[in-house]
């Protein structure tokens, strides 16, 4: 299989803060778990996959997260937002199939059972190629335009009302040579899909890449800026958080976002610890995907509540990518505790074997309620007034009044 360099560093660059907390785990005492989260939360993606037809059932009553409140009905999920989940981390077996046939790419299985068998990982290579098979299939505009309308509708039988995506275009523009109208073109006439076809209001946000040149950072700012008035909310830098350098390099890339009206949401405090988070502090974000690590350091979360800081926080990908050893061992509760908001999101749901629905679930059992993550949610999206005003009204008829 001809493997291209783009492919690699596509893969290295965005799963490499996966890559460093992995193996720094799997020289300590973790060593002998291996890859038995990944394979177990695989085990069920594969089972789900084999009732395809029948949809994601968690929140189809007594699911995962589908726990109908008080005068909803069993199939009406109560109403959740998704702040942290990365468009190329969505697509499911079978639409990576049909993206495969599209555009003349070799997967390697050419069904579903097949394909789904691989999302089992046998170890953290084999979950890599994964994450270069799924990249290097989108190729075309189309394809972030299905990406978004696809995940809209999976989220939506979750019972999403508002989504606010990342994705990241920089090698993709670098290595693969797609242009940036077309990814752009595609993510925000998915999200205006996604509203006429769905009623599912998404929003999205282009990714930084710790450690890319500066002016490469800079032309991703000024195409989202671009972009504002079609959806384009916000601007994320991620990647490898422990080769993340000086993150002074990105703050022209930020200022010129900040100019052009969008807001910052960087990746840090995964596995990029305590440091990673002051380190962005500088740029006054809007809101931190992950953050968790905050939770170690009680100055911190103090600032962050003064600050009004939302965390978008995703608990399976936490156990997954080994940041966290068990699930039970989360720090949502030491952060709820210090009163430090969280929204809850999916991360990568294809990748990691999960759903809005189960993500909700989790951290209802770690002490976040649904009504606390969603209000999180709309406090801490970068939705507009209006838009900001209905998802209110929405969450006040499904959970009754705030601090009622
Ligand atoms: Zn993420």
């Amino acid at each position: 299989m001809l493997i291209r360099s783009y492919e690699i560093t596509q893969a290295v660059l965005r799963a490499g803060r996966d890559m460093s907390s992995w193996f720094l785990r799997l020289e300590g005492p973790d060593a002998t778990r291996g890859i038995r989260p990944f394979a177990r939360k695989f085990e069920q993606t594969a089972a789900e996959f084999a009732d395809a037809d029948k949809g994601f059932p968690h929140d189809s009553g007594g699911g995962s997260g589908g726990a109908a409140l008080p005068g909803r009905g069993a199939a009406d999920p109560y109403p959740k937002i998704e702040l942290h989940v990365h468009l190329e981390g969505t697509i499911r077996p079978e639409k990576l199939l049909d993206m495969a046939r599209r555009n003349g790419v070799a997967l390697p299985a050419d069904n579903v059972e097949a394909l789904s068998a691989l999302y089992r990982y046998r170890d953290f290579g084999h979950f890599l190629e994964m994450w270069r098979t799924t990249t290097g299939t989108m190729r075309t505009e189309d394809d972030f335009r299905r990406a978004v309308l696809d995940y809209a509708l999976e989220a939506k039988a979750h019972g999403v009302q508002y989504i606010e995506a990342t994705f990241s275009p920089i090698n993709r523009n670098k290595w693969d040579g797609i242009p940036y109208p077309a990814m752009f073109d595609g993510v925000t006439d998915g999200i205006t899909a996604a509203a006429e076809h769905y009623g599912v209001t998404v929003r999205a946000m282009p990714s930084l890449i710790w450690g890319v040149d500066r002016d490469l950072a800079e032309e991703c700012a000024r195409w989202a800026v671009r972009y504002r008035d079609r959806g384009i909310v916000g601007l994320d830098a991620g990647g490898n958080e422990l080769a993340r350098g000086d993150v002074s390099e990105f703050d022209r890339a930020v200022a010129l976002a900040r100019d052009g009206g969008l807001g910052i949401v960087p990746h840090a405090g995964e596995a990029g610890g305590v440091r990673a988070i002051r380190d962005v502090l500088r740029w006054n974000p809007d809101g931190l995907q992950h953050g968790i690590a905050a939770a170690g350091d009680p100055a911190l979360m103090a600032e962050l509540v003064d600050r009004g800081t939302v965390l978008r926080v995703t608990p399976t990908s936490n156990v997954a990518t080994r940041v966290v050893a068990d699930i039970s061992e989360h720090p949502l509760p030491r952060l709820r505790e210090a009163g430090v908001r969280c929204s809850i999101g999916t991360d990568d749901p294809a990748l990691f074997g999960t759903t809005l629905g189960q993500e909700y679930e989790l951290a209802e059992r770690l002490g976040i309620s649904p009504a606390s993550a969603y209000r999180a949610g709309v406090d801490g999206s970068l939705c507009d007034d209006t838009v900001r005003r209905q998802l209110r009204e929405v969450g006040d008829s499904a959970f009754g009044p705030p601090h009622s």
